[in-house]
């Protein structure tokens, strides 16, 4: 049997790092990333042939858990037509279709091949329909590896952008403005300060990059006056939080609409997709109708739209989201209740099918800032202890967790029952 301590080594010879994306990285736990061999419904299997109950979801899009048979039955179905056409297909009017009618503020959509593309496109829309080159993130938020959004965050209500990886232009990045998230009051004297130059606002309107922090109500109705007010563009990055934490993303989930949404993970079915869209109005500035380009040699590939189809068909079906909350709550207050009875300090933060965890004595994690002073030994100590007993959490204290409709109710004990255990060895 080969390990994965061993795949490791060989991989780390030809591939920086030896994974292909570093949230895989299971740098800061002390281990070796587990290399998998298969996957299906909850459950991930390694290369040992250990069972995992899994809550990273290839990181979300597995909704409705791994290997779904109706997904990989779509793309047989597909598969001897061709891979690829480079010249439209029916298949992609579907998608956007269904797309415009789960997400009501998406009248046009164009498909990308990852949420960076999504985000990155729809950063140079919202410039090129405003003529303005600023744009504003938030700490903590990542919308994808482009140069305009790796801008590491400042502390203040009002801070200009600096690169934080090596490579990003000073003179781009300067036109990239972080302010911390959950707070209206910075917001606004940003924006009383050079609302009328900032293109658009890009928020993830629960936070699932910084473990789990949902927007406050009133900092999303903050984003979408000052956007009002001033003509910039409001962004919503809903490559997480899309079809996830309600049937129409986060935007349904509050009741505030943006102008513009990104759309990646679940809209793929776990192909590389993503996708953005909004009004009409500013969906038709993009080329060929408008000026502003974008394009791309697989986008609305034939097998990623009959993936993603087929899995949005399938949570859309009533009762979907309210089914995958209960699950989240059933395992969040468990979690929370076993945390307590053993005296570990734990916040347990949730939005519909997405959780996080944070070990800290705060009463509740808001911003970057307080999710940054939790406890990262905890974290760690917890998530081997997991690891060790078959469940699978994301290898860092700043992402969130992910449920889907085929974990089951054996599944969520077999996780509480864990817990249980390492928590009394934290004690
Ligand atoms: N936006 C958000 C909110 C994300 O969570 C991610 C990835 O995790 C991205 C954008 C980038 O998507 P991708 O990794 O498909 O490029």
């Amino acid at each position: 049997m080969t390990t994965s301590a061993e795949l490791f080594e060989l991989a780390s010879r030809r591939i920086p790092g030896g994974i292909n994306s570093p949230v895989r990285a299971f740098k800061g736990m002390n281990r070796p990333p587990v290399f998998m061999e298969r996957a299906q419904d909850a459950y991930l299997f390694d290369v040992e042939g250990n069972r995992y109950v899994d809550y990273v979801g290839s990181w979300g899009p597995m909704i409705t858990g791994h290997a779904d048979r109706d997904v990989l039955a779509a793309v047989r179905a597909r598969l001897d037509n061709g891979l690829s056409f480079g010249a439209p297909t029916a298949a992609e009017t579907t998608m956007a279709d269904l797309i415009c009618e789960m997400i009501p503020s998406i009248d046009m959509v164009r498909m990308t091949s990852s949420g960076t593309e999504a985000t990155m496109s729809a950063i140079r829309l919202a410039r090129g329909y405003t003529g303005r080159d600023k744009i504003v993130k938030f700490e903590g938020n990542y919308h994808g590896h482009s140069d305009s959004l790796l801008v590491k965050a400042g502390s203040g209500a009002l801070t200009h952008g600096v690169p934080n990886s090596p490579g990003v232009p000073a003179a781009l990045a300067e036109h990239t403005v972080t302010l911390s998230f959950n707070d209206p009051d910075g917001v606004e004297a940003c924006f009383e300060e050079i609302g009328d130059e900032i293109a658009g606002v890009i928020v993830e309107p629960v936070a699932g990059n910084m473990n789990c922090i949902p927007a406050l109500p009133e900092f999303l109705e903050t984003l979408r006056r000052v956007c009002n007010e001033y003509g910039s563009v409001l962004i919503f990055d809903e490559v997480m939080t899309g079809f996830r934490v309600a049937m129409g993303g986060a935007q349904a989930y509050y009741g505030v609409t943006p102008d513009l949404t990104c759309l990646g993970k679940i809209v793929g079915g776990g192909m590389p997709v993503g996708a953005f869209g909004g009004s009409q109005e500013i969906m038709e500035q993009i080329s060929p109708l408008g000026p502003v380009y974008h394009a791309g040699t697989l986008s609305g590939n034939p097998l990623a739209m009959a993936a993603g189809t087929t899995l949005l068909n399938k949570v859309q079906v009533p009762g979907f989201h309210d089914a995958l909350s209960q699950r989240v709550e059933t395992l969040c207050n468990g979690l929370k209740e076993r945390a307590d009875a053993a005296g570990v300090p734990l916040v347990v933060q949730s939005a519909g099918g997405m959780f996080g965890l944070f070990f800290t004595a705060q009463s509740r994690v808001d911003n970057f800032a307080q999710a940054t002073a939790c406890d990262p030994e905890a974290f760690r100590h917890f998530f081997t202890g997991m690891l060790d007993q078959g469940v699978y959490l994301a290898p860092s204290a700043f992402e969130a967790g992910f449920m889907s409709s085929a974990h089951t109710a054996e599944d969520i004990q077999h996780t509480l029952d864990a817990a249980e255990k390492v928590f009394a060895s934290m004690a």
